[in-house]
């Protein structure tokens, strides 16, 4: 058992003890108290069989020991329960401690990064370790775990790519798919998949020898959802089972706005300020739709919390999302200092994948972001991330939130009716970006059956979005991977390179002017990276540092790529792709290599100065940020798209016809 482990000293991330000097031997055990208090641990009655139909009432009241019975009785379940109830966190360590697990792994799907790196430091930190010991995580461009690892947390793209060198999963005895319920594309394929491994497995095992033999070769696969719509998932894998965990869930009194608000980022301060002045103490959760918002709410709280009269509690400001730096990320658990109030600002990461303790009040944007296939009168069509109005089901969690510890308050920066129009719950992802199917197939990955091919085999190794790992393979024939891969590094990086600010445009312009390649935006990212080494050369760190800060570069986000761009040598390296080579001041190869990968990303100039995509019907225009906004380049290149109020097209270059019609997408237009 852990309790005989020797205590190591905790140093990662999720160290949140308040005082470094108390003994780790107590907090080790106030930790272990927390886990025993948990509703998924006690077993919690409860009064009311939730209103569903489910095909096995029996939904037993659970504690512990008859839930680890049911999961070894069943070789697929399905566990439903509150936000906070201890699922994502504790089942995996009853599989472990009991045994259940067997020698082999755990792995515990998540759709979000920040998820898995946080609940993984906080459950290395219940099993006294570090992360990356027993306990470890898998995410893209980062990856802690070693041969010591039993429990993995993974991202569900991450399960993915394993799934390539090892088509069983057979290291893994247990995989526990997480928030199922969110219904996101890989988690969906995922299940799918699941189903034929642990068919394989299972009847492989069969044939073999007895007792632990067996063991070793069977799946337990385990769906957990926060919600109760779990029909579909029992009913997609016959035989299993669905377990009910009470939570604990005090009672929310919930307040909507009587008008439609404009702008939710400043009726979210205004309430925060109503809050904070008028009610008694308790921290609160703002919910909003991403970063930018986020930054702007922080900002703008900062500015009023510092005029207010000094007899007035602190405000203390967590922020909490997916491209944050995880120990910022860490911070939302630290304990509340006294005479302070906690105001955490974040994104539907905190709806049900994560849990922060002394939340009392919610304030609900009523928005999220959401990747759509947007199939707007267009022949084409796009993913992209778009702010969105949430479902019923989500404004439900997201106003859970604050009765966890005792009666709460959830403020609706919406009206009622808006709330009653609301779709119910999402459209589950799969139906929406099914375009991806199609840019594979462009871009040889698939080929006519749908079947991978040995190029998708060799894309799929990177852990790179197909289009570029695509490019990076391009770069090969083109002479060009050196100058490839530091470009796709930067604009893989969580955070964007150049700090946008709109008060200082002209500033920024003129400081940027040096790094503007003729070509387009992808020459000057390259630009800047040179810049950059130049000055590394010979300056010291707050010479680097003062250099970004004078030409508005994100410093952080560059030492990101530098790392990204080691791992994808390594990458090359296993494939026998020399990454050295380099075509010099070259742009051409560069950007066909891109337009490689990126065909489906292409465009020509129209008359009235927008851009017509050659395989689709839809027309961009160039964002104001690239480097070719005002330029009338006759055929573009571009990253991405992003819908505002206009369809933009970002990272942007210029692309040569005869390229394009070499590709054939100028026929398929035509076509
Ligand atoms: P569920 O998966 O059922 O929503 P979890 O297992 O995620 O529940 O959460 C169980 C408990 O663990 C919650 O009370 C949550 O606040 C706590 N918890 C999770 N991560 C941390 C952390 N990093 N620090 C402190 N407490 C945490
Ligand atoms: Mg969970």
């Amino acid at each position: 058992g852990v309790n005989g482990h020797a205590v190591v000293h905790m140093e990662d991330e999720a160290d949140t003890s308040s005082g470094r000097g108390v003994a780790t031997s107590s907090k080790y055990a106030a930790i272990q108290e927390q886990r025993a208090n948990l509703p998924i641990a006690r077993g919690e009655t409860h009064s009311t069989i939730p209103a569903i139909s489910i095909h096995d009432p029996s939904f037993a009241t659970i504690g512990k020991e008859a839930l680890l019975n049911e999961f070894r009785e069943h070789d697929v379940t399905v566990l439903l329960g509150e936000t906070g109830s201890g699922k994502t966190t504790q089942v995996p360590q009853y599989l472990l401690e009991s045994g259940l697990a067997g020698e082999g792994m755990i792995a515990v799907t998540q759709p979000r990064r920040v998820a898995a790196t946080s609940l993984a430091a906080r459950v290395a930190a219940e099993q006294n370790g570090r992360v990356g010991s027993v306990v470890g995580y898998s995410v893209r461009f980062d990856e802690r775990s070693s041969t010591d690892t039993r429990i993995k947390y993974l991202t569900d793209g991450m399960i993915f790519r394993e799934l390539l060198s090892d088509p069983l999963l057979s290291k893994y005895s247990v995989v526990i798919v997480d928030e199922a319920h969110e219904r996101s594309l890989r988690t969906d394929l995922l299940i799918a998949n699941l189903k034929t491994i642990q068919q394989k497995r299972n009847d492989a095992s069969q044939g073999k020898g007895k007792g632990k033999e067996k063991e070793k070769e069977r799946l337990k696969i385990i769906i957990m959802s926060a919600t109760l719509d779990a029909e579909k998932f029992a009913k997609f894998f016959p035989g299993s089972k669905i377990i009910y965990v009470q939570g604990r869930q005090h009672p929310v009194t919930i307040y909507h706005s009587a008008q439609g608000q404009l702008d939710y980022v400043d009726s979210a301060m205004r309430t925060f300020f109503q809050i904070h002045v008028d009610q008694p103490p308790g921290d609160v959760l703002i919910f909003l739709p991403g970063q930018e918002d986020i930054e702007s709410l922080d900002n703008s709280i900062r500015l009023y919390a510092n005029q207010l009269p000094p007899n007035q509690q602190e405000v203390l400001i967590c922020t909490m999302y997916a491209s944050q730096a995880p120990g910022q990320n860490a911070k939302v658990f630290n304990a509340t200092p006294p005479n302070t109030r906690k105001c955490i600002l974040a994104t539907n990461i905190a709806e049900t994948s994560i849990t922060i303790p002394g939340v009392k009040y919610v304030i609900d944007t009523g928005k999220c972001k959401e990747k759509r296939y947007l199939a707007k009168n267009t022949g084409g069509g796009f993913d992209t991330l778009m702010t969105r109005d949430i479902t019923k089901s989500s404004a439900m969690q997201r106003a859970g939130r604050a009765g966890r510890e005792g009666p709460g308050f959830c403020f609706r920066l919406y009206t009622e009716e808006s709330f009653k129009s609301m779709a119910l719950s999402a459209e589950p992802e799969i139906m929406r970006s099914i375009s991806a199917l199609k840019t594979l197939f462009l871009i040889g990955g698939l080929d006519q059956s749908g079947e991978i091919t040995q190029l998708g085999r060799e894309m799929a190794a990177f852990p790179l979005e197909p289009v570029y790992s695509r490019a990076v393979l391009a770069s090969k024939e083109y002479g060009c991977t050196n100058e490839v891969l530091t470009i796709i590094a930067v604009l893989s990086a969580s955070s964007k390179v150049f700090v946008d600010s709109s008060e200082q445009r002209d500033a920024v312009a003129e400081a940027r002017k040096k790094f503007k390649h003729g070509s387009g935006d992808h020459l000057t990212v390259l630009n800047v990276v040179r810049a950059y080494k130049d000055v590394a050369l010979s300056e010291n760190k707050s010479g680097r540092r003062e250099w970004c800060r004078k030409h508005f570069l994100n410093e952080r986000a560059l030492l990101e790529a530098n790392d990204i761009r080691e791992q994808l040598q390594q990458t090359c390296e296993r494939l026998g792709i020399d990454w050295k080579v380099s075509c010099g001041d070259g742009d051409e190869p560069v950007i066909q290599s891109f337009g490689q990968g990126l065909a489906m990303n292409t465009a020509f100039l129209q008359p009235d100065g927008t851009y017509k995509q050659t395989m689709g019907q839809s027309t961009v225009k160039i964002h104001p940020s690239s480097t070719l906004c005002d330029k009338k380049a006759p055929t573009i290149v571009y990253d991405e798209v992003v819908y505002t109020n206009q369809i933009y097209a970002r990272g942007v270059s210029i692309i040569s016809k005869s390229f394009l019609a070499g590709l054939g997408a100028l026929k398929v237009r035509q076509a």
